[in-house]
Formats: structure tokens, sequence, C-alpha cells
């Protein structure tokens, strides 16, 4: 079998993704591999398909548990034999797994790093052919990832005692540091396969943080169903957010390391299987997550780095489909984590790393670029799916502006705040000012015009270019620098971004929902889909998106297939999930399609025909009809024989006499086909005897007899 073949008949997919294919034949060549991809990339596939295709066992190295089981259910659930071994087994399951192994049955194998290398496995991997080793999350080995595992480290030895096997090592980490040391570190040939970290699919945002309860509020209103993960700085904010939204009337939990063990694993198992759709967590959520259809992640506070706000962004869009991730952003947490990271064991590496984050929060540019630039990726062209490229930032002559907040600085002798130097500017009345006698500044009140918000996101650009400084160690006390002044006495002139008012951004950031008919019709029988998979799910005790990925639900509810040719199209449809699951979900669907035909009959009967049956009703003859309907007669009557036939209580005398209808029942109750589905040749058989009407009701009248004698 050719790769190609098994993406199709395992995977259902028709494609490989970039690199895809080279590291699967550099692995069928026997040869060693670092494949670099980001997270929802394809990596898996990449050691699955050679070890379907060759000889022997595929032995795959992870370091979560719980990540095992799921891999090795939906490789079940594609046709695929595959197992793992850990401590949490029972012997009797232990047992099978051996069973299967020495039968030679298994294709992949999954340990734990610990397992992997105690003496009872390693005899056991002695006496099994062994095709190759794939270690996955590989920068659990280098203590320069940000998730080094001391368990990762003995892996260093399986080259000296496996010499022939290839190793292919997989990792969503992009640091060159970190790669050159898991190719040290494993002792592999240094053959890397680096994939693109772009996520087109992942929408980028970053909102302020005033008011955020609501923008969330907003936002989940507007996904009804849909998963996420709203990612928090502490326990306790976590816990708020999750009781706060339930209040709200959303079903939501919560998640951080404190928790029990447990319970952790429930809320996990719960989102995972769709039941729980929404989690307020700290960055201990996720790591042993693999759900392909999260449709949003939001940052409720700013991440520390770039790295971890990626890989937790990069849980959104698995499957591709477009996900929208959010960032709150406030200058309150940008102080905080600066003092987390001054008081770190690494103060310049931290800070530095916190200062990209920032970059990416004020970006008056296209963040995407950002985001890749920090991986050295360079994108050519701006994205148009972040909030920049959507809104471009417009900038205003902000000299006047700067000046009335560098004067109220300094006319205090620089003795306050940035918040104080907005109350100052916006006249507030508060009682320090009063105490300080504030209110005789000549700048006091001389930014009314503008709102708390404005002032707060200008001052931010005025320190950004250097207009002043913060004092941390004196209460966050503004210094105006030199620069400042040359702007306060007008020898220079500065350019600031426009910042409209908060109700604007919310406004113009807000993500436009048009929804056409026809995908409000798609998306009425994705639900559908969605129950049924759901079932399926439970019945099976596997994760929904095993049985099928939200793209695959997709596709069908949009293309609709009812055949098995048709349903072998749809992306992730390979021949077993096709037997197993394929006719259950064409059913529902054809299903599907007959209600909704049923129901556009029933629109035009609704509106035309049953206007006959009411005036009908009120004792209007056929002829009186057509003249107050503009039809001719023969519509009217056309609509009586429809309604009648639909078995609606018309009187139909006008148009042909009882005894004629009980003997032309006899006559159509002769012919070789059934009236109603040919009309026409009946019309021409009685040599234009009857009406289309009376064939019509004589056909009606006929299938009612028809009833009348199987029901007596
Ligand atoms: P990673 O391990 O890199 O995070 P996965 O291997 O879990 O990513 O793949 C992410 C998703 O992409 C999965 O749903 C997988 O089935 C799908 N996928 C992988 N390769 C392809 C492909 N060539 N065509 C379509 N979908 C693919
Ligand atoms: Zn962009």
């Amino acid at each position: 079998m050719t790769p190609q073949q098994a993406l199709e008949k395992y995977f259902g997919y028709n494609e490989f993704r970039p690199h895809q294919l080279e590291a699967i034949n550099t692995i069928l060549a026997g040869d060693d591999a670092l494949i670099i991809m980001p997270t929802g990339g394809g990596k898996s596939l990449i050691f699955q398909i050679p070890a379907v295709i060759q000889d022997g066992l595929a032995i795959v190295v992870s370091p979560l548990i719980s990540l095992m089981k799921d891999q090795v259910d939906a490789l079940v659930s594609n046709g695929i034999h595959a197992a793992f071994v850990n401590s949490a087994q029972t012997s009797a399951d232990k047992k099978k797994v051996l069973d299967d192994l020495y039968d030679g049955r298994t294709k992949l194998l999954y340990v734990a790093p610990e397992t992997l290398l105690t003496r009872n496995f390693n005899e056991l991997l002695n006496r099994l052919n062994i095709s190759f080793f794939a270690i996955d999350e590989a920068h659990c080995i280098s203590s320069w990832g940000h998730d080094f595992r001391p368990e990762y480290g003995q892996l260093s030895i399986l080259k000296d005692k496996f010499p022939n096997k290839p190793i292919v090592a997989l990792t969503a980490t992009a640091d060159r540091i970190t790669q050159a040391d898991i190719v040290k570190l494993l002792k592999i040939k240094d053959n890397r396969f680096i994939s693109s970290f772009d996520r087109p699919n992942l929408s980028l945002t970053v909102a302020p943080a005033q008011k955020r309860l609501q923008v969330i509020d907003d936002f989940i209103a507007e996904r009804p169903g849909s998963s996420g993960i709203i990612y928090t700085l502490s326990r306790k904010m976590s816990e708020n957010l999750s009781t706060k939204l339930n209040a709200r009337g959303y079903n939501t939990a919560f998640y951080h390391a404190q928790m029990e063990p447990s319970e952790r694993a429930r809320i996990q198992e719960e989102f995972i299987n769709d039941r729980i759709p929404i989690i307020c967590a700290t960055i201990a959520f996720g790591m042993g997550i693999d759900k392909s259809n999260v449709r949003w992640v939001m940052h409720y506070n700013l991440p520390k780095n770039i790295e971890g706000f990626y890989q937790q962004i990069g849980r959104a869009g698995r499957d591709g489909l477009p996900s929208d991730t959010v960032l709150f952003y406030t200058y309150g947490d940008l102080e905080l984590l600066q003092k987390f990271a001054m008081d770190s064991g690494q103060p310049e590496i931290q800070l530095e790393k916190l200062k990209r984050m920032q970059q990416y929060a004020e970006a008056t540019t296209c963040r995407r670029k950002i985001l890749l630039s920090y991986f050295n990726e360079q994108l050519e062209d701006n994205c148009g799916n972040c909030d920049v490229c959507k809104n471009p930032p417009k900038t205003v002559d902000g000299t006047e502006l700067a000046q009335k907040a560098l004067s109220a600085i300094i006319r205090t002798q620089e003795q306050i705040s940035a918040s104080m130097t907005i109350d100052i500017l916006r006249g507030s009345g508060r009682k320090e000012i009063y105490e300080l006698g504030y209110q005789d500044i000549k700048t006091y009140g001389a930014g009314r015009e503008l709102s708390h918000f404005q002032w707060q996101q200008y001052l931010m650009q005025m320190l950004h270019h250097g207009l002043f400084d913060i004092d941390y160690q004196d209460h966050h006390k503004l210094k105006v620098t030199p620069y400042g002044k040359k702007i306060l006495f007008g020898e220079k002139k500065l350019e600031l971004v426009k910042i409209g008012s908060f109700q604007d951004l919310q406004k113009a950031q807000k993500p436009k929902a048009v929804v056409s008919k026809k995908q409000h019709k798609e998306s009425k029988l994705f639900d559908k889909l969605r129950e049924l998979r759901s079932e399926i799910a439970q019945e099976n005790g596997v994760p929904a998106y095993i049985i099928f990925s939200d793209k695959s639900l997709r596709q069908m509810a949009e293309e609709r297939p009812v055949s098995r040719d048709e349903m072998m199209k749809i992306s992730g449809v390979g021949e077993h999930k096709y037997l197993q699951y394929g006719r259950q979900f064409s059913l529902i669907i054809n299903e599907f399609n007959i209600t909704e035909h049923n129901n556009e009959q029933s629109k035009i009967y609704g509106s035309t025909f049953l206007y006959t049956k009411k005036l009908l009703d009120e004792g209007l003859s056929i002829a009186e009809i057509a003249k107050k309907r503009h039809y001719s007669t023969m519509t009217i009557e056309s609509h009586v024989a429809r309604l009648y036939a639909e078995g609606e209580d018309v009187n139909v005398s006008s148009i042909i006499s009882e005894e004629q209808l009980v003997e032309l029942a006899v006559l159509l109750g002769e012919l070789p086909y059934p009236v109603d589905s040919n009309l026409k040749k009946a019309f021409e058989h009685f040599k234009e005897e009857f009406s289309y009407a009376q064939l019509k009701i004589g056909g009606a009248h006929l299938e009612r007899q028809k009833v009348k004698k199987t029901l007596f």
C-alpha cells in the first residue's frame, strides 16, 4: 500500500499537508526525522501511516496518559489496530494488549517514557518485530524547552540499544536551541521537517479588558453550544468567572491545578465529550487534550509570553475550521506580570519575553505578522484575519493631547500616577484631588471630552513613545522624559493612533454574523448530525470528535451525501468509518431532506392553497374565487383537487358529481399506473373526457377507498 492509499483508506483524506509525505517517506526509507509542526498541524499521521504500511510494530512514546487513550481510540475508529500500556491499566487489560502484540496484529503501541525503559518492557521489545520509534512531544527531553520532563532524559539510550531502528521525534516547539538539543540528546540524524506555524483559520483579536465580562457574554451568546476555553491568570479568577457565567445561564466549569485529580479528570472528560462546552481555567488546562472542535480560546488576562499564548490559542480550530481567539489587555495585568518577571529567577529573559507579548497586544500592524516573526517566520501579506487588518488604525495629531497630559504631570511636580493624571484631565471631583489642590491646576478638566478609557489608551501610547516613564519604586508616578519635554514645549509633533469610544471599538471588533438562509439550514442539519454523533460517542465510550470531526459534519451538512460514493468523498470518512457509521449519518441527512421538502411544499400549500380553501369556506364559488384572485377557473379547480387529495374537507361537487366520481374511480382503478403520477397520460387515455382537476380528485378518491379497505 502506498502512503496516499493509506491516507484515503484509513483517514478519508485526499491530500497530504506540506511535509507530511516527505517525512513519511523518510521513515519508510529507514531514516530518522525531527518534525516541527504547530499544534493541529497533522503530526500524528506522519508516524501513523508508516506504522500501518510497514510490517511490524511502531512504538509511540507519549507523555500523557489521557492523550494516549484518545489517540488509540481514534486509530481504532479508523480501523487501525493500536493499543497502549500504562501503569493505570488492570492486569486483564495488559494481558489482552500483550496477547495482541504476540499475535503480531498491533500496528502501534503507545507507551509512557518511564515504561519504555523498564527491564520487563525491554525484554518485550527484544522479542517483538519493531518497525520504528516515534517520540511525541519530543521537546520534553530538552531543558531548554518549556516543558522539560526528567523521564524523557532516559530516551537518550534508545539509539544505543536499537541502532538500526529509525526514530522520528515530533514537537510543536519552534525555537532552534530546543530543536538542536532534541537531535543531540536523542542521537538522531539531523533531518528536520519544519512546517509553517501559521494557523490562518484562527482569527486574532485583542480587546480592552474593561467590561470584559459583558464582552464575553455577548461573544458566547452569538455562538450557542460551541466549545471554548477562557484562560485566566489565577485559580481564583477561573472560579469566579465560571460562577459569574453560570449565573448568566451558561454551562461552564472551572479547572486549575489545585483541584482534586479526579475532579480535574472529570471536567476534562465532560469538556471533551461536549457536555460542558466552556471551561474557565488556568494554563494547567489543555495539555492532555486533543479535542479538534474547540471553536474559540480567550485570554482573560495577558499571558506571560508568546510561546504559551500561541500554544493555548492553538487549541482552537485543530480541525481547520474558522475559530476565534480574543485576548483582553489591560495595563494593570502588564504591571503585575512585570512584577512576577522581576521576582522570577531569570528576570532579563522573562521581561524580554513579556515585552514581545506586549508588542503583540499593542500592535498597530497585522498581529499575525508579529506572532509569526516571533517564530522566525515572515508573512508576506497582511493576514486579513486579525482585528488590526479588519479595522486598520487611523492616526491623528496627538501633540495637543500629549501636552495636556504632560502639563498636568509637570504641574504636580511629577507626583501623580496614570490614573490620577486621567482624573485631573477629566476634572474628577475625587476627594484626593481637593486635598492636594489639584483642582487649581491649569489643565484640570482640560480633557473632559475624552472618556477614561480613551485617556488610558492614549497615555499608554505616550508611554511607548517615550514621553514619560513609570517609577515602579515610587507608587507608579509618571516622570516626564527629555523627549516628553520637547513635545510639551512644542519642539516636536506627536502622532497617535486614534482611539474611538469604547462602544465604537466594541462594535468594530464584534465579528459580524451574517447568516444566509442556506447557512441557517446547514446549521440545523449540522446540529442533528452532532446529536447523532454524541449518541454514538456515548454508546462507544469515546469522545465525540473521534467519531467524526466537526469539519466532516460541516461538510456533510453542506453537501448532504446520501449514497456510499458521496459519503466517502467527505473529508475524514475512511472505509472503516463509513462501514461503522456512514449509513446512520446518511439516514439522518435523507430524513432531513424529506422533511425540508415537505416543509417547502406546505409553504406553497400554505400560502396559496389555503387561501383558496378559506374563500371556499366563506361560501364563494370556484368562479368567484377565480375572479377575486385573478386566476383562471382551471387553476382554482386544481387548488381544490389538490386540497381534496391532501385530505382536506372540501366540497368538490361543482367540479365533479357524486356519480361521476364513483364511476371515474372504478375506471382509474383499472389503469396499469397510479393516475396521480401520470395525470397527462390519463388525460389522453380518456380522450379528454375528464379535466385534470377531475382526474386528480378521482385519483384521490380511489386512494381513500383503498385506505378504507385496508383499515376495515
Ligand atoms: P498535531 O498532532 O500536529 O497537533 P494532529 O495529528 O492531531 O495534529 O492533526 C490535527 C487534525 O488534522 C486531525 O483532525 C487530523 O486528522 C487532521 N489531518 C492531519 N493530516 C491531514 C490531512 N492530510 N488532510 C486532512 N486532515 C488532516
Ligand atoms: Zn492581520
